[in-house]
């Protein structure tokens, strides 16, 4: 067309859309639930705008907040049609190629070292998608602010930009048109889409509508005549049965087949959490998972809560625990704030950027809020700030924390489930089996960072710690398995601090200990060390690391005559230190067959914290 402008894709952009049309990958499945996702998106942003300001919606059609799919089989082309917010001329130019987002070259780096293209939403990229199946893609789009626009590209490098002038106008929204390339032609079977919809985009809170067309019964009128010539072909269609002759009084009709063309609706529309859970299947809420944190590993989530609360404050909840950490779950956790929940206030979406929802050390979690106490026409920012949300946010710690317990006590090899292995609380179920650990594997830092963060929940996050010892045998145990362990007469919980359980093993502090027979934990995580400063004790237990003075064992008699007479020596000892930053001397039974050691004081820090600390300034 002789009035479009012509633009490069940004550089990123192109290389990913050259590694997309050349990719081998066998799941092309997934550009039609990208698609459906932007077109969710953009319904979402529309509905929010409505909320204070009516007048947006427009009217008629317009008005309704709806998804379409088409098929044209002689043309080869399949699109997708949604009256959301629609995009001006400028959103084209920026969002479909010339302004990367931050997960493009991350995406592209991903992909060449044979990552996933099934991941591609969670990089923000799901629209170039388009192009595993298609080559050639035209997006018309209207947004109540500027004119109808066709965005167009056939992946080459470039894209056209043109007001439409010659498509039917869309009132507002978005029409991505997909010329199907010819390996690509299952796309235009109507069971092929329906199964589609059915298993990535069937909790989608807007109707999914697919052009359907049937070979329908239909009743007309026949003549006497012909009705009794030939009754028994009555069911065989005869489409040129026009003649008609004035038989009112005696009405006949006869069956014949008609093609018909319809809108059909593909997905329940009725949102899961206002279900009762009572009603939700483990697959239903499975597949609501993928939906919704944009998952589509086929992995089952870890565990998952669905409530709802009352009182001064409404709301209904559902949670997940993700089968897996992201990659960048802890490269990024002090820069960023964002939570993974979706705030929704009457089922109106209005953001999945509400930090004030979850705490930092729970952004992992998944899922949704849908409050009928927040208002709802206000902004962002006001809300950001409503009452409500520190309430909100109370009961959602509570539930998560619960939640997560569950894993642990739902779990047969978890140590803590074996003291009610008589109840029937411990599930026989081989799934559960090993969940826990799983989940400390992923998660376990998480739940470090908020014992340091969360004084107020502390103890609970406590329960939910797992480490070695010195007694556990290689496998992981609990704070309550230990305290059931402990010798009597034992008052304090013995740690020791390290870069690995090996070194430790070797420390001249666990002699005595181990001679003893007491159970020593190994933290050996550089979290770790934080972690000991926050957490000062357990269910009336005080922690005492055993390379740090106060160390007490038992019964201290015969130390005091060993005192008293090294006196002299130890006094010497100090002198002559005195210039090595070395503050006191004292006789110690902590040892079996080490001589001496050097100990840090109670408050200072530990040997392994001066080593995290070095190796942070270096
Ligand atoms: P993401 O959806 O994660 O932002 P996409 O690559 O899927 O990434 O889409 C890129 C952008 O293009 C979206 O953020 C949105 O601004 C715009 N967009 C895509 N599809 C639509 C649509 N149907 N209606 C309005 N805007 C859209
Ligand atoms: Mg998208």
């Amino acid at each position: 067309r002789s009035s479009a402008e012509k633009f490069e894709f940004q550089a990123e952009v192109s290389r990913l859309m050259d590694i997309i049309i050349n990719s081998l990958y066998s799941n092309k499945d997934i550009f039609l639930r990208e698609l459906i996702s932007n077109a969710s998106d953009a319904l979402d942003k529309i509905r929010f705008l409505a909320l204070t300001d009516k007048e947006i919606l427009g009217e008629g059609d317009n008005t309704k907040l709806e998804i379409m799919i088409k098929l044209d089989k002689e043309k080869k082309i399949l699109s997708i049609r949604d009256r959301g917010i629609g995009m001006t001329k400028e959103d084209l130019i920026k969002n479909l190629g010339t302004i990367a987002k931050s997960g493009t070259s991350a995406f592209v780096e991903k992909m060449q070292t044979g990552g996933d293209l099934n991941l591609i939403g969670q990089f923000g990229v799901g629209f170039y998608s388009v192009y595993l199946v298609a080559d050639y893609v035209e997006v018309v789009s209207k947004h109540n602010d500027d004119k109808q626009y066709v965005w167009e590209s056939k992946a080459d490098g470039s894209f056209a930009i043109s007001e439409d002038t010659w498509n039917e106008p869309l009132g507002r929204g978005t029409e991505i048109r997909l010329h199907l390339r010819d390996e690509a032609k299952e796309y235009l079977e109507e069971d092929k889409l329906k199964e589609l919809v059915k298993k990535y985009s069937e909790f989608i809170n807007f109707p999914i509508y697919l052009w359907v067309t049937k070979e329908v019964d239909v009743e007309v009128p026949s003549d006497e005549e012909e009705s009794t010539d030939e009754e028994e072909s009555s069911e065989t269609t005869s489409e040129e049965e026009t003649e008609e002759d004035g038989t009112e009084k005696k009405p006949k009709t006869k069956t014949v087949k008609e093609t018909t063309s319809e809108w059909e609706v593909l997905n329940n529309v009725k949102a899961i959490w206002l279900r009762s859970p009572k009603e939700v299947t483990e697959e239903e809420y499975t597949k609501f998972y993928h939906s919704i944190a944009k998952d589509f590993s086929e992995e089952k989530p870890l565990s998952w809560s669905h409530f709802t609360a009352e009182g001064d404050v409404e709301f209904k909840a559902v949670l997940f625990v993700p089968p897996k950490a992201p990659q960048d779950l802890y490269e990024s956790y002090y820069n960023s704030n964002k939570s993974n929940l979706k705030l929704y206030v009457r089922r109106v979406f209005i953001s999945d950027e509400f930090d004030e929802l979850l705490p930092k050390y729970l952004s992992f979690l998944k899922g949704l809020v849908d409050s009928d106490t927040l208002p709802l026409n206000v902004s962002r920012e006001m809300l950001q700030q409503h009452s409500s949300l520190k309430t909100i946010k109370k009961k959602l710690i509570r539930k998560a924390l619960d939640m997560i317990r569950r894993i642990a006590d739902e779990d047969p090899d978890e140590p803590s489930s074996k003291e009610k292995s008589d109840s029937k609380e411990v599930s026989e179920d081989d799934e559960k089996k090993g969940q826990y650990t799983k989940f400390w594997n992923e998660f376990g830092k998480s739940i470090k960072l908020g014992i340091i963060e969360d004084a107020h929940n502390r103890n609970r996050l406590a329960k939910l710690l797992r480490f070695e010892t010195t007694q556990s045998e290689g496998k992981l145990t609990s704070l309550d398995q230990y305290i059931s362990r402990m010798k009597p007469g034992q008052k304090d919980i013995f740690y020791i601090t390290g870069t690995s359980k090996e070194q430790l093993e070797k420390s001249p502090f666990l002699e005595k200990l181990i001679k003893k027979n007491f159970e020593v934990i190994f933290f050996t995580d550089p979290v770790d060390e934080y972690l000991m400063q926050y957490l000062m004790d357990y269910e009336d237990k005080k922690f005492q690391n055993i390379s740090k003075e106060g160390l007490k064992l038992g019964k201290e008699t015969k130390l005091k005559d060993l005192k008293e007479s090294f006196k002299e020596l130890t006094k010497w000892w100090k002198d002559a230190l005195a210039s090595e930053n070395v503050d006191d001397v004292k006789i110690s039974n902590r040892l079996e067959n080490t001589p001496c050691v050097v100990v840090t004081s109670k408050y200072g820090w530990s040997a392994n914290m001066e080593k995290i600390m070095q190796s942070q300034t270096l």
